[in-house]
């Protein structure tokens, strides 16, 4: 990529060169499929092993209670499509929220249409899910509540482990989209009594179209791709071997690094955020101030266009983004700051800065003084706020 400064890494993230030398053994060299017999089909299988046990570990999941797919989207689909028609005799009455990522929302309408009740939550104006209203909205045939663990457009992180002692406690099973949260922040799915939860490799430095689906080992999984018997017969298709090993990989350098890493973005986020909510008039934050994603900031620049705001930016080699990657060149406007209840006109004045480990103060000041520079340039070009 041309040199600039990177802020999407929401959106995706570079991969870690330690990842692709882990990864390089298994295009040319040992190209094996890891279900054959003979000897170096062994060595790939051996390291798809050691894939399951770091993925596994970031979690406090068994390595037999992960499978791997072909990313974040498929197993959102999976999960809840496992659910339904594994409990299809329980109840068909899911509970989501509003702010979910569209390939859990997605499959919730996909799931009406076939004659399930989904309720979607509301959010309070930080995109807090309450834990009082997950439990109200559980009814006698409540299957399921999937719900995030750290939405992707405004960072903010929600309750899970209070939901997930609900869901334990009036016996729902528990699933969360953990995308966001895999390797960023702290996960325990004994402790936080999760039933199935969704991650991918490409938002922890790790390679693009590899995920997993952690399911709890005494469920009973449906398959959502038919086939050959991998994956413990639940998930078929020759293995990603390159994939899954550089997932494991970047997992366990996220592991290792998590907190220090954290830390360091926190003070970096923080610091971007006081600047640009001090230094540019008519400006807010989106999402949690202090419950958010260390690397998300996520800004609302009153009377401006986001995707005017974009393209000058990105004239200065800035690279950011004005709501999800799925949803921009849409023209409405995101269903996350529509559900934290902005109006039409401030959600298009949104911007969303995801930092990386890499990134450095020197280009956030630079970004800072850019942000003011065009933010008043464009609110200068449209000499009075817009007529409503
Ligand atoms: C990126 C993302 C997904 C989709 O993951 P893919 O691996 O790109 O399919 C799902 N949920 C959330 C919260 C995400 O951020």
């Amino acid at each position: 990529m041309q040199h600039g400064i990177y802020l999407d890494n929401a959106a995706t993230t570079k991969m870690r060169e330690e990842v692709l030398q882990e990864m390089l053994p298994f295009f040319c060299g040992n190209y094996a499929n890891p279900a054959a017999i003979y000897s170096p089909a062994g060595a790939v299988k051996k390291a798809v092993g050691t894939a399951r046990e770091r993925t596994a570990a970031m979690i406090g999941a068994k390595p037999g209670e992960i499978y791997f797919t072909a990313g974040g989207s498929e197993s959102d689909n999976w999960a809840i499509r496992a659910v339904a028609k594994g409990a299809a005799d329980k109840g068909r009455h899911i509970i989501t929220s509003k702010i979910e990522h569209h390939a859990v929302l997605h499959t919730c309408e996909y799931l009406e249409r076939q004659g399930c009740e989904v309720t979607y939550l509301d959010v309070d104006s930080d995109g807090l899910i309450s834990p009082e209203a997950v439990e109200k909205a559980i009814r006698p045939d409540t299957i399921l509540i999937s719900l995030m663990a750290a939405n992707n457009e405004i960072g903010t992180l929600e309750p899970v482990a209070r939901i997930g002692e609900i869901a334990r406690k009036r016996g729902v099973l528990f699933h969360t989209d953990a995308v966001q949260a895999y390797g960023h922040v702290p996960l325990n799915v004994e402790t936080m009594h999760i039933d199935l939860l969704s991650a991918s490799g490409h938002k922890l430095n790790g390679p693009k179209g590899v995920g997993l689906l952690y399911c709890r080992e005494n469920l009973r999984l449906h398959p959502l791709i038919f086939g050959g018997a991998q994956e413990r017969g639940r998930r078929a298709g020759t293995l990603n071997a390159p994939g899954i090993v550089g997932f494991g990989k970047a997992a366990q350098l996220a592991k290792e690094t998590m907190r220090e890493r954290s830390e360091k973005e926190t003070v970096l986020r923080d610091y971007l955020i006081d600047r640009v909510l001090a230094e540019i008039p008519h400006t807010t934050l989106n999402g949690h101030r202090r419950e958010r994603l260390s690397n998300n900031a996520n800004f609302c620049f009153r009377f401006i266009e986001g995707e005017s705001l974009l393209i000058l930016l990105d004239q200065q080699g800035i690279w950011g983004s004005g709501g999800s990657a799925c949803t921009s060149g849409a023209t409405e406007p995101s269903h996350v700051l529509s559900a934290i209840g902005m109006s039409r006109e401030d959600a298009r004045g949104s911007l969303r800065l995801t930092l990386s480990e890499e990134t450095t103060k020197e280009e956030l000041s630079y970004v800072a003084e850019k942000l003011k520079e065009i933010v008043g340039r464009l609110r200068g070009m449209a000499l009075s706020p817009p007529a409503r």
